[in-house]
């Protein structure tokens, strides 16, 4: 891992660094890259301005790891009235949560009666509910969070990670599901027993994994999901779809806001389903740190930014 991802990724859970990144102006305006706004409305009308070239959304109120169940409560009824203005708005969005953030550390059950509410409304509303995945240590009770809400809400979909070396193994267990999977890289620090140290291993895992993937999507027992930015992957994922007659519309590519947006549009305009992944909400910045990670060069841009 990079010396300056790692250092970013260590300063993501620094507790005085959040308080003072929060309370600092520039720094959220530095933010504004990769969020259109805090507010919920902020997030709905770039969203409605995106799917003008006919893609998809899929919005996270951010924030994760919260203290106490009460917090989880309130988040599964933002997202409760947050499908309710996706219907109001007409737009084809999902909601993609984090199930720390609906209370999977203080009570498992709680989280599962939250994650089913949602699947459930979703449906009601012609949306569909998706499950990020956290670090390492969460990944054995979402794959359970995940086969339980499958089971009653089938359009749920679930994020994986390339750069575990468990990956190919869990896959292979949710097949008989027909699983949606949004197969990314992985965003968090993770010790190299469980997780692919270097960049190029990640990128072959995350190679393989999809071709798996679309293999099984000839056969309707996965419907592949790419979450990533890069587009040389994609490319060459694209020509292997196409070499095994696997439709356009029978996997998608998500990207982040404000990330390569104008590969995202001409990914669009080639037929492909693109969604968007718009996040809001005031709990930005472990969020941020991540993003930041990803591309050190990000960190000159918000250099930039702040001394102007
Ligand atoms: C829709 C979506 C959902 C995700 N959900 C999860 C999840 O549930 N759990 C999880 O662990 N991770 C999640 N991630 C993050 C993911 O794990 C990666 O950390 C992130 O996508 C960066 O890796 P990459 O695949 O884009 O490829 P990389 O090889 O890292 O990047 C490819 C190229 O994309 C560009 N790029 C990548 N990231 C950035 C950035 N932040 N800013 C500017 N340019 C950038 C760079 O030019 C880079 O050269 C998600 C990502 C997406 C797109």
């Amino acid at each position: 891992m990079s010396i300056v991802r790692s250092i970013l990724l260590a300063a993501a859970q620094n507790q005085a660094i959040n308080d003072f990144a929060l309370k600092s102006r520039v720094v959220k305006r530095a933010t504004r890259a990769f969020m259109p706004g805090e507010r919920p409305d902020d997030a709905l009308d770039a969203g409605a301005v995106l799917t003008k070239d006919g893609r998809k959304l899929l919005y996270t109120k951010l924030g994760e790891a919260i203290t106490n169940i009460g917090e989880a409560d309130a988040v599964r009824d933002h997202y409760l009235w947050l499908f309710d203005q996706l219907k109001e708005r007409g737009l084809p969005a999902c909601v993609s949560i984090k199930p720390t953030q609906l209370g999977l550390d203080q009570s498992e059950a709680r989280c599962l009666e939250h994650c089913l509410a949602l699947a459930t409304k979703a449906e009601s509303v012609g949306s569909a509910l998706w499950i990020d995945m956290e670090d390492s240590s969460y990944v054995d009770r979402t794959l359970a969070l995940y086969e339980t809400v499958k089971a009653t809400s089938p359009r749920t979909g679930l994020a994986l990670q390339a750069y575990l070396f468990r990956t190919p193994k869990d896959i292979e267990r949710l097949r008989p599901l027909k699983p949606i999977i949004r197969l990314v890289k992985g965003a968090y620090a993770e010790p190299a027993t469980v997780a692919f140290p270097t960049k190029s291993d990640t990128d072959a895992a995350y190679e393989a994994i999809s071709r798996t993937m679309l293999d099984w999507a000839t056969t309707g027992e996965c419907t592949p999901v790419f979450g990533t930015h890069d587009i040389a992957l994609l490319e060459r994922l694209v020509a292997y779809a196409d070499g095994i007659r696997v439709e356009k519309g029978k996997y998608e590519i998500h990207m982040l806001y404000g990330i390569r947006e104008k590969e995202q549009a001409r990914f669009r305009r080639d037929g492909h389903a693109v969604a968007t992944l718009i996040s809001y909400g005031n709990a930005w910045f472990r969020w941020y740190m991540r993003r930041l990670a990803e591309r050190p060069a990000n960190v000159l841009f918000v250099a930039r930014s702040i001394f102007g």
